[in-house]
């Protein structure tokens, strides 16, 4: 079989085997859960209860008028125990609904039939996944119902699903893929319905060729439909990277895939979206991948949003005596947490603990221009010459450098053996300009 790829990108070793054979396993619900208010890119939500509510499984807690926004949900039944800021998975604090589980039975409405997507108008397949909170699960959190709301002078003729899950350790989009395979399927339909494209392809690197086999055999029923298997390389599951390698279309810097005619979504936000227009069911769980050589038992679990990581990893028979460092997301893009008390949010893919042995304190050194890290950026910038201007804080010739074409992907670091901290620079230089423009 050919294996479809971009140019550029890098072989990490990818540690999948840690959790990719082991079926999801369902958390039990927690005693409170701890819903942000803002777990998406846009206007923040406004608590819709106030303390004391009681609220239903599926409730909306939070809303916002702004187009671009999602509702978030109770995803227990409960009593509103406290609205108050809470640490936040991304950083800081952020305003939370905050629900101690009540007694009655906390199960979520089952699946219902699949109802064919050609009878459903996209204002009602859009309607649903707005009200369901839908947003990309696969890291960004960029409201599904813009993306599906594409403007009248971008049309969509491609839906690309992404079920890449490039990022070494994780394995949730894959797991979901195996056992929910009917659902990815259904919702890329139902996306392709929304933005009225006539073809789809489904993209999975080709280290889940099981996932590959059973997503074939079921899109054999609809001919729009193709499963392609990528070659395994970092960043594959990159919006711009997929749409390269599935149909060969390069999206132009600073555009969005609607500019080549593409609607992109991850596979396990098709599921979502396939429960939501189905079921009327909002964003209420996820599987997360519990993985790394500091947590006992690694596997992916299927948890409610809201849950504390710190109950997370207990869960998974706790932390290891050499865990190190605790990451939301996988080692190339996921983020550092100084404390377990944050909550899986509707993007939380995995729970990552580095061990001792994983972890180097690294000093930077003076660029020997090598030119690794030109070789290894998939989006060609020329990441050394933009670690250099911001070192030396030369924000205003950043732009020329097109640093915020950054993708922020990690594998300029990676691959530079003067251990330059080309990432980290490059999200102070981009907050500086976010900071000078306002
Ligand atoms: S400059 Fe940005 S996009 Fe290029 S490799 Fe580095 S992190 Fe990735
Ligand atoms: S890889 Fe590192 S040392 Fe080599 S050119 Fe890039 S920044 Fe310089």
């Amino acid at each position: 079989m050919e294996l479809k790829t971009f140019q550029h990108g890098i072989h990490p070793k990818y540690y999948k085997e840690l959790t990719q054979d082991k079926a999801t396993v369902d958390m039990p619900v927690p005693q409170q859960v701890i819903i942000p208010l803002q777990q998406h890119i846009g206007a923040p939500c406004k608590p819709v209860v106030k303390e004391k509510d009681t609220v239903r499984v599926g409730d909306i807690v939070g809303d916002a008028e702004s187009f671009i926004s999602s509702p978030v949900h109770a995803s227990v039944s409960g009593v509103v125990s406290k609205i108050e800021p809470r640490p936040h998975p991304g950083g800081g604090f952020v305003n939370a609904v905050i629900i101690s589980t009540s007694e009655e039975a906390q199960t979520l409405p089952p699946r219902g039939d699949m109802k064919d997507p050609a009878s459903l108008t996209p204002d009602e397949i859009r309607a649903a996944v707005r009200k369901g909170g839908m947003v990309g699960l696969g890291g960004a959190g960029f409201p599904t119902h813009v993306k599906l709301t594409p403007p009248k002078d971008k049309p969509i003729d491609t839906v690309v699903i992404n079920g890449a899950e490039c990022e070494p350790y994780l394995t949730s989009d894959h797991r979901m893929m195996l056992e929910q395979p009917e659902e990815v399927l259904y919702g890329t339909q139902l996306i392709m319905q929304a933005v009225g494209a006539k073809q789809a392809f489904i993209g999975v690197e080709a280290n889940k060729m099981a996932a590959v086999e059973t997503l074939t055999k079921l899109a054999a029923s609809d001919s729009r439909i193709s499963v392609i298997a990528l070659e395994v390389k970092y960043p594959q599951g990159a919006e711009k990277m997929l749409i390269q390698a599935a149909v060969n279309r390069q999206v132009p810097p600073g555009g969005l895939p609607m500019d080549v005619g593409v609607n992109a979504n991850n596979a396990t936000g098709a599921v979502a979206i396939a429960r939501a227009v189905r079921d009327g069911v909002p964003v209420l769980e996820r599987i997360v991948t519990v993985t790394g050589k500091g947590i006992q038992l690694p596997q992916n679990v299927r948890v409610r949003i809201g849950t504390p990581i710190k109950e997370v990893i207990e869960f998974c028979g706790g932390l290891t005596p050499s865990a190190k460092k605790v990451l939301l997301g996988g080692p190339m893009m996921g983020i550092a947490q100084s404390t377990l008390d944050v909550p899986v949010v509707k993007t939380t893919g995995g729970i990552l603990v580095l061990t001792d042995e994983d972890v180097q304190e690294i000093k930077p050194h003076p660029c020997i221009r090598c030119g690794k890290c030109v070789d290894a950026c998939p989006m060609r910038l020329i990441p050394s010459r933009l670690g250099m201007l911001i070192e030396r804080q030369r924000f205003e010739m950043i732009e020329e450098y097109h640093v915020n074409d950054c993708m922020e992907c990690g594998c300029c670091v990676y691959v530079c053996p003067a251990k330059r901290p080309m990432v980290q620079w490059i999200k102070l230089g981009k907050a500086v300009l976010r900071t000078r423009k306002k």
